[in-house]
């Protein structure tokens, strides 16, 4: 396994509490594998990855274990940190112009980092990028070299994000909502890109994103987080035709489609909550049409059911869990 969360439980603290975000979460990827996992805002997914970094904000109680290549994160010196995170991981974020130097051109940005420890001459490095852009889908390399930030469009942006995150030949993409700011062609673009890369280059992907549809079309698996916690993993072919949570189920049944007519488009009732927030038992039993009297006493923890790991009291008698 390369990348391997055993048990992660994240705590910050607000004021004089700690508020648990991240309540019990494991999974693990293999090289060249690609997991999505799927939350919304506050389910605590974008932690998790902070875990993986060993970037979570000051002050931040961690539990369980982040194991990189059977390596513990939270055991290495500063030394393999500044290794791991520069040669290991590759980082996209959701918002490249946030990410990106707006007063250096291109070529500046993506050599900087770069240059700090590859000892090959510029120009031979200016090559290597100039590559890195023509395989990321930018027609003119030189010309978006020679550009400023201001100057290229959102999707433009994020293919040079990307050129970046894999100039130091990572084996594990890290993808943080990373066409959440794009327009939806733009969007459809970039993620068959990254699917492309991901196959061409035999990488490991993270994909962090609230949109399922998305997860189902670029990642072999797809885990759904809810309050702090995985409730649901699968390969994504088979969440996407027989989801077994019932959270999932009530997502997937919630987006639009043009093949179906509605007098109303079915809703999750109620609001999601944060794992500080959680009630005792089932986080999502406040909002399950399929709630029993266990679920509001005893948290039901991930177990295997077939092809699908499942946080459920229903288990194997939820559709999809067999
Ligand atoms: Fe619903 Fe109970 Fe399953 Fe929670 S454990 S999702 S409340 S059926």
């Amino acid at each position: 396994m390369l990348l391997d969360i055993r048990n992660l439980v994240v705590e910050l603290p607000v004021g004089r509490e700690l508020r648990r975000i991240v309540a019990d979460v494991s999974l693990g990827i293999r090289e060249g594998e690609s997991l999505a996992l799927v939350g919304e805002s506050g389910s605590g997914k974008s932690m998790t990855t902070k875990a993986i970094t060993r970037t979570l904000p000051d002050g931040a109680q961690v539990s369980g274990e982040v194991l990189f290549d059977g390596k513990l994160v939270g055991a290495m010196s500063k030394r393999e940190l500044e290794t791991y995170r520069r040669e290991q991981i590759g980082l996209i974020y959701q918002d490249p112009r946030a990410h990106i130097n707006p007063v250096r051109r291109i070529e500046d940005f993506l050599l900087e980092g770069l240059l700090l420890f590859d000892r090959r001459p510029r120009a031979e490095l200016r090559r290597v990028i100039s590559d890195l852009l023509a395989e990321v889908g930018i027609a003119d390399p030189d010309r978006c070299l020679k550009s400023y930030p201001h100057q290229l469009s959102g999707g433009m942006l994020q293919r040079v994000a990307i050129a970046a995150a894999l100039s130091t030949e990572p084996r594990l993409l890290l993808a943080d909502e990373p066409t959440t700011a794009l327009d939806v062609t733009t969007q459809a673009e970039v993620a068959q890109l990254l699917k492309q890369l991901q196959a061409r280059r035999g990488l490991a992907v993270l994909f962090i994103t609230h949109d399922l549809d998305l997860a189902a079309q670029i990642c072999d698996r797809t885990a759904v987080m809810y309050a702090g916690r995985i409730v649901e993993m699968q390969p994504s072919r088979t969440l996407y035709a027989s989801p077994a949570h019932p959270y999932t189920r009530g997502l997937l049944q919630s987006r639009p489609s043009v093949d179906r007519r509605y007098e109303r488009l079915p809703t999750l009732p109620g609001s999601p909550t944060p794992a500080y927030e959680a009630p005792a038992g089932c986080p999502f039993a406040p909002r399950c049409a399929d709630r029993m009297p266990v679920c509001s006493t005893y948290v039901p923890h991930l177990t295997r059911h077939g092809l699908a790991e499942l946080a459920c009291h229903l288990g194997a008698g939820a559709p999809g869990g067999n």
